[in-house]
């Protein structure tokens, strides 16, 4: 099968190698002339573990090339893949589509023989049919189906997650194009993962409320978690309590300082944004975005009250500024809302991240990246753990400690424990959603 991958992000370049992977031949498209050199130079421009060997494998069997001739890479092609960014519209909340629609133009003028258009991008309900809409009309002799296949995959276990899906999600108009797909897909179909076939408006709206749900889930784990530290109660072992019971499932209920990161924010406040235009408020979804960011605030609150109430002249050390660990994306990463605000109070910020000064150094001016969390501690009046890397995970608490002018921490990701940090010598040490503290 032929594939044209529109877009090499996190999401189509994996997409891509994956597909190529499967025994497709595939080529990916970007209009980023300086990323295709890169790609077509063997190197993966994003950081997501894995990614390059499996592209170099499949470049090498001759299945897999990049290209920023989308036209070129449409003719022939038996399916066209759309996997351009869908990002927050400014002012609005609702979700950009000039990517994806400046995509349908192109490929319209370039399709040949029979193509199905399929949007993996997110997308707002009824994006597919105007997708074909723009095509019929761009190039009425074209013949074509559109399908919506969204994407699940988390970045930082991207691949792991391609490979081997809880379920792949297809929505299409007729039988023609669901062949295509399942043709696209049987790899995984032989191997017994669920393939749900439906119309194009439940596929788009499986991805935003999976998105939300999962979004709702950890921000109510993070409100319980507030509750808890006015209570006495540790949110670790609620989490644990609740998780156990099948019908709630143990994962994200990890509390820590607010979801971020390029789905949750956005997609939030797409639906949100959906559900106005139908005149059809979301409540849950507009609570959960006001709550992630009162989140984020509380921990502001909680860095302050370990500085005695004032960043002013505070040197203070941050591991960890990626949205989560295992990427180099930053986008809406919480260390956005946090950092500034330290600096904005007169603190000094130093910053370790094992990916994120690339994406970062532009985000988060007027901090100074160190190389790790050892020099960074050097007579610094806080540590800050933000992102669980696995780098902070075994830190040597004693050595960091003996660095800082006064060892304090707080442990927004609740890695460590007061017990722990007081042994490490740490004579102030609180995390999220645990009464207890040094
Ligand atoms: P991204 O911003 O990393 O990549 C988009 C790429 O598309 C860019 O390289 C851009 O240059 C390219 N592009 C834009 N217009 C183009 C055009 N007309 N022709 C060729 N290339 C073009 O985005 P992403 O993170 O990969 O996300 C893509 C979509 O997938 C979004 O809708 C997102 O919501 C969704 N999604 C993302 C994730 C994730 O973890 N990042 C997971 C699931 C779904």
């Amino acid at each position: 099968m032929r594939i044209a991958m529109i877009g090499t992000g996190y999401v189509g370049l994996v997409s891509g190698v994956c597909f190529s992977d499967f025994g497709h031949d595939v080529i990916c498209v970007d209009q980023n002339a300086d990323k295709i050199d890169q790609l077509s130079a063997g190197k993966v421009p994003i950081y997501e573990p894995g990614l390059q060997d499996l592209m170099l494998k499949n470049v090498e069997a001759g299945r897999l090339s990049f290209t920023t001739d989308l036209a070129s890479a449409v003719a022939g092609a038996e399916a066209v893949f759309i996997a351009v960014g869908t990002p927050t519209r400014r002012g609005d909340g609702h979700a950009d589509l000039t990517y994806v629609m400046a995509a349908a133009e192109e490929i319209a003028a370039a399709i040949t023989d029979y193509t199905v258009v399929v949007t993996k991008s997110t997308v707002p309900l009824g994006t597919n049919r105007s997708v074909k809409q723009t095509i019929a009309k761009a190039n009425p002799a074209a013949e074509f189906d559109v399908a919506s296949n969204p994407e699940f995959l988390r970045e930082g276990a991207a691949i792991d997650d391609f490979m081997k899906p809880d379920r792949v999600v297809v929505g299409v108009q007729n039988s023609r194009a669901a062949e295509v797909m399942g043709e696209i897909y049987r790899p995984l179909y032989l191997r017994d993962f669920p393939i749900l076939t439906t119309d194009l408006e439940s596929a788009e709206m499986i991805k935003y409320a999976a998105n939300a749900f999962l979004a709702t889930k950890i921000t109510f784990i993070n409100e319980i978690a507030g509750l808890c530290e006015r209570s006495g109660a540790d949110v670790k072992e609620v989490s644990r309590g609740i998780g156990l019971d099948g019908r709630i499932g143990n994962k994200f209920l990890h509390a820590g300082p607010g979801y971020g990161g390029s789905c949750f924010p956005k997609d939030t406040a797409a639906l949100a944004r959906i559900g106005q235009d139908h005149a059809y408020p979301m409540q849950i979804t507009e609570t959960v975005i006001r709550v992630n960011e009162e989140v984020k605030q509380r921990m502001v609150e909680k860095l302050r009250d370990a500085c005695d109430g004032s960043f002013n002249g505070k040197t203070i050390a941050v591991l960890g500024v990626t949205f989560k660990p295992n990427t180099d994306d930053m986008r809406d990463a919480p260390s956005l809302t946090i950092v500034p605000a330290l600096i904005g109070g007169g603190a000094k910020v130093r910053v370790v991240d094992p990916q994120g000064r690339a994406e970062g150094e532009a985000l988060l001016p007027g901090v100074k990246w160190m190389e790790d969390p050892y020099h960074a501690a050097r007579n610094a009046d806080l540590v800050v753990l933000l992102t669980e890397w696995n780098e902070f995970r075994a830190l040597d608490l004693k050595a960091l400690a003996r660095k800082m002018t006064s060892p304090r921490m707080v442990d927004l990701r609740n890695i460590y424990n007061a017990k722990t940090a007081k042994r490490g010598g740490f004579e102030y040490y609180t995390a999220v959603g645990r009464a207890e503290r040094v």
